[in-house]
């Protein structure tokens, strides 16, 4: 079953209107059941697929992957995450969420602790959240003045093309889900005690600058995309949807890293093992 990735991926250069985006698309799947069905059986196979190729990875030794994580409250992140990356070698896999900064984190540039998360070369680096909160909460909430946060698209580009140059691959998602599904999901939050710590009062005041947040993430999505470094925007109303198109993304970005096995510098036919 073919996912259209080219669908998804914001081609550089061209403006990103969310609103016409539809979150709770399906692709090839039917948007029910036998949909969800067919969808949970083929994340089964890219997992293992995943798994086969962080293992290249990590043998190759010379490149590394980030994967960024972006959405609005409740859109999945962290389902996403535990979704998707299950059945990966832990050794190779970090995932960093970035919440308002420390004072020790403000007393740097944005990128200062950004930079310290970096997946090692054979290492994938998840981001949980990332340096777009920095053009996103702080542009909505004004958390630093325009001039700052508006030469940061810039500053981001420039660090995303140095990462790539230097051997890392970057993938970028949107998770995009509708504001009536960010309600539901709020609403279970609630309603679930194992759920509440999961709420955040907070999270009203945010869902009430929906429209704001969405600008800024097609800004961020405008100015920040590149053929080396691409955004995806994520379908996410439905989450087996959502899991098997981050999974085909993360298969196609490292099938296309060109790794290799390295070679032995012996040879293993000539090694003889005593006993
Ligand atoms: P959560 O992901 O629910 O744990 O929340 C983390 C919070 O940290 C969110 O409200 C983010 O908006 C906030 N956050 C993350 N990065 C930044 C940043 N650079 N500046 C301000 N707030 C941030
Ligand atoms: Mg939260």
């Amino acid at each position: 079953m073919e996912i259209p990735l080219g669908r998804y991926r914001r081609a550089p250069g061209s403006d990103t209107d969310l609103v016409s985006i539809d979150p709770a698309e399906t692709g090839p799947f039917p948007p029910n059941g036998e949909g969800r069905k067919a969808a949970r059986k083929l994340l089964k196979r890219q997992r293992d697929r995943l798994e086969a190729l962080q293992r290249l990875l990590y043998a190759d030794g010379s490149q590394a992957l980030l994967a960024v994580f972006q959405a609005m409250d409740a859109g999945g992140k962290d389902g996403t995450i535990r979704r998707v990356m299950t059945g990966m070698n832990p050794q190779g896999v970090r995932v960093t969420s970035f919440k308002a900064p420390t004072e020790e984190e403000l007393a740097h540039d944005f990128l200062w602790r950004i930079n310290r998360a970096l997946p090692r070369k054979g290492m994938i680096g998840v981001f949980n959240r990332s340096h777009y909160e920095d053009v996103l909460v702080v542009r909505v909430k004004g958390l630093v003045p325009e001039p700052i946060w508006r030469r940061r698209y810039d500053q981001i580009d420039a660090f995303e093309r140095r990462l790539v140059e230097t051997g890392t691959a970057v993938a970028k998602f949107y998770l995009h889900i509708s504001k009536e599904e960010q309600r539901e999901r709020l609403q279970a939050r609630l309603d679930d005690p194992e759920k509440h710590w999961k709420f955040d009062p907070a999270d009203l005041k945010e869902r009430s600058r929906w429209n704001d947040y969405l600008a800024a993430y097609q800004d961020a999505m405008a100015r920040c995309n590149s053929e080396f470094a691409p955004w995806y925007v994520v379908p996410a109303n439905h989450k087996w949807y959502r899991n098997v198109v981050i999974a085909q993304v993360l298969i196609d970005t490292l099938e296309g890293m060109g790794l290799n096995y390295p070679d032995p510098d012996f040879d293993p036919a000539a090694v003889c093992i005593d006993g």
